[in-house]
């Protein structure tokens, strides 16, 4: 591969969810790869964030996995590839045979393309298991239940360009797009409040979100920082403070009466939660004055259009599904939905979050988002398939990981690291010792792949094509300059090896397009897209039919709910599982920085990334440094009932008082090994962002 030989390609930035466009060329030295601004980016128009210039870095690593590997006497080995796909068929089989299905669990990944989602689930169900998961379950699998249930679709509501062109007002709770999701932020919601949108922030943490707005609690921004955990009692504030207004002055339209009544069912329960609702207990309970949550509630009741951004620091509780709902009752009872510059947005942090989900890698649902128990929705996959899917719901990747070594037996994962990811890591690393066969498919050995008895190398995003779904559901093509290391495989080769060698149909596929002709067959809202038409631009869904322009904004005439209508919902404050006591008297709290990325894989391996922040770190506020002793930059040693583990100390007022902060990003003091492995009933999804903790100092 040289420059002489080939031209730079236009694809994805492998990154956060945004979607940015990019450029790759092979550069003069063998396996090098060039980042190149690609100026008509549809989304991004050439900007790029420290993450998406920085991201070739890693293609042509030193650390790359280059050969398969397989684990003897404890070592790992290098193995040919025929040797390697016998044994996981083999294993395969020889699970299925001894233990049944279920007694295997495949994790797919939002680092990874639709195609290759799509592939893995499809030979999951084609072995006989719905246990097949992936990594949006830490994420958003509380905002998916929620917008689901109750809107119709687990997405975004809007599109970046409406919300930058039609919103007055936006309220980011639990999400950071300042640091997340940097051009979205700079290139849409700033210039939006450059012309005079408002922000209301609501977050545990001061962050580059508040400096970029320079948020100084001063009319009209505000950041409400309030105790982590005690998000509903704050929206219930702002709902009951936009209940009473209404009662007392109907003629302000605070509340959108007739939205409420033609296209809402809930809003007498909403009123019924409320009634004996406690406004000034519940700001204490938050750390909040009252007055600052009833002037943001007057803010987002008055602006024409307001549109509420979400994130992980609303969905990632043991309430997650609850957090949401609050958010889409407000929406909905102040006509804050379906149309532009509106709605509720979850902003997503990989490049094919949303991607992952739309193709069916979930234990419940099948491509677009049909229920596995669903008879009709099943069987019209069934046909194009040509084989049975299990009906009822697999277990998700928590599940997965917490019954290794009882009835899991075996565990496929691609591009995925449960050991840094999951929460409670040390128990989620003895429990996977205990399978008996384990499958890692990745581009370096993560803290996963020592538990792996057979290692597959597979190549990164700028090698090879398929498509991604940004945070706004617009589906992009990716395209690759081809292979750095000839050894190595595409994730959809290696799972059309083994599909071939397992069935003797339903896997051969020759390239990305014909995997992608297939998935639009079964997913509906992807049946108007082909390759061709994606084009450069790309398409958003819901896209039904070829020429369809796909929708920027959804529910215009009515929700996609089996009423039709939007489902307005009261909800309670459930605390915490864990909350501070005599043993562990602060509130541990989690989130990412800018330059990294979740289990810190591939950017703890980038020189440019990894120089910015090094290291592991721990927020902790001024007053609670000087009880303990800490001084800035004293190394301390973190704890939870779960694992402890040693870090620097940053003494800063962007924490509140009893509240320690840090991030997940590092395998030397990886916070996972202290979160809380409680998850929310009905969506599954850890409490990442509440645990109890205490700090020593040597
Ligand atoms: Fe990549 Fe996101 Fe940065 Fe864009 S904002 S360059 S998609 S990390």
């Amino acid at each position: 591969m040289s420059s002489d030989q080939q031209e730079p390609v236009k694809t994805i930035c492998p990154y956060c969810g945004v979607g940015c466009g990019i450029k790759v060329q092979p550069g003069e030295e063998s396996g090098d790869v060039r980042f190149m601004p690609w100026g008509e980016a549809p989304v991004n128009e050439g900007r790029i964030c420290i993450k998406g210039g920085a991201a070739t870095e890693v293609v042509d690593h030193e650390d790359r996995l280059t050969e398969p590997r397989i684990k003897e006497d404890g070592e790992f080995r290098e193995a040919s590839w025929e040797e390697a796909y016998e044994y996981v068929a083999d294993e395969l089989e020889r699970i299925r045979e001894e233990y049944g299905p279920d007694a295997m669990g495949f994790f797919g990944s939002s680092k990874v393309m639709n195609e290759e989602n799509y592939l893995l689930q499809k030979l999951a169900r084609r072995y006989g298991t719905n246990n097949v998961d992936n990594c949006t379950r830490m994420c958003h699998a509380s905002t998916v239940w929620a917008l689901r249930t109750s809107l119709g679709a687990g997405a975004m509501t809007n599109s970046m360009r409406d919300l930058r062109e039609e919103a007055d007002l936006f309220w980011i709770q639990g999400a950071n797009p300042g640091e997340q999701h940097p051009i979205a932020n700079s290139q849409y919601f700033r210039q939006a409040v450059l012309e005079g949108a408002t922000v209301i922030q609501v977050d545990p943490h001061a962050n580059k979100t508040t400096r970029s707005f320079e948020i100084d609690d001063t009319d009209p921004h505000q950041h409400l920082q309030l105790n982590p955990g005690t998000d509903i009692p704050l929206l219930n504030i702002v709902l009951k403070t936009i209940l009473e207004h209404h009662e007392e002055n109907p003629e302000d339209g605070w509340i959108d009466e007739a939205f409420v009544a033609e296209r809402t069912e809930g809003f007498e329960d909403l009123k019924a939660t409320l009634e004996d609702f406690d406004k000034e207990a519940a700001a204490e309970e938050c750390g909040v004055p009252l007055e600052a949550i009833e002037l943001a509630a007057k803010q987002y009741a008055t602006a024409d259009n307001a549109a509420i951004f979400t994130g992980m620091g609303m969905s990632q509780h043991a309430c997650g599904v609850d957090n949401v709902q609050n958010e889409i009752n407000l929406a909905l009872i102040t006509g804050n939905l379906g149309r532009p510059g509106t709605g509720v947005n979850p902003l997503r942090g990989q490049n094919n979050v949303q991607g992952t989900c739309d193709v069916g890698a979930m234990p419940n649902v099948l491509p677009g988002y049909q229920l596995v128990d669903d008879d009709e929705a099943r069987e019209s996959v069934e046909d194009v398939w040509g084989f049975e899917i299990p009906d009822e719901p697999g277990l998700t990747n928590v599940e997965i990981s917490y019954e290794a070594g009882d009835s899991i037996k075996g565990l496929y994962v691609m591009g995925e690291n449960p050991v840094m990811s999951e929460p409670d890591a040390n128990a989620v690393a003895e429990r996977l010792a205990d399978l008996e066969f384990t499958v890692v498919q990745d581009i370096f050995h993560t803290e996963t792949a020592d538990y792996a008895d057979v290692i597959l190398p597979a190549t990164t995003w700028a090698e090879r094509g398929g498509t991604v779904t940004n945070t706004d559901r617009r589906v992009q093509r990716m395209r690759g300059v081809g292979k750095v290391h000839e050894n190595t495989r595409h994730d959809r080769e290696i799972l059309t090896e083994i599909g071939t060698r397992l069935f003797d149909k339903g896997f051969d596929f020759a390239d990305p397009e014909e995997i992608f002709e297939e998935l639009r067959q079964v997913c509906p809202s992807y049946h108007g897209m082909t390759y061709d038409l994606l084009g450069e631009e790309g398409l958003h869904w819901p896209c039904y039919e070829p020429g369809d322009e796909g929708d920027p904004f959804l529910y215009e005439d009515e929700f996609e709910t089996e009423s039709g209508l939007g489902h307005i919902e009261g909800v309670e404050h459930t605390p915490p599982a864990e909350t501070p006591d005599d043993e562990y008297p602060l509130i541990l709290t989690t989130a990412r920085l800018e330059e990294h990325y979740n289990t810190g894989t591939m950017s703890t391996r980038s020189p440019t990334l990894n120089k910015q922040t090094p290291e592991n770190f721990v927020d902790v506020h001024p007053a609670d440094a000087e009880r303990y002793g800490i001084e800035d930059g004293e190394y301390v040693r973190l704890r939870s009932r779960r694992g402890e583990i040693t870090l620097e100390a940053h003494v800063t007022e962007d924490t509140t008082e009893g509240v320690v902060w840090t991030t997940p990003h590092f395998a030397a003091a990886s916070a996972n090994k202290l979160t809380n492995h409680v998850l929310d009933e009905r969506a599954k999804i850890p409490e990442y962002k509440a645990a109890a903790a205490e700090i020593d100092v040597d």
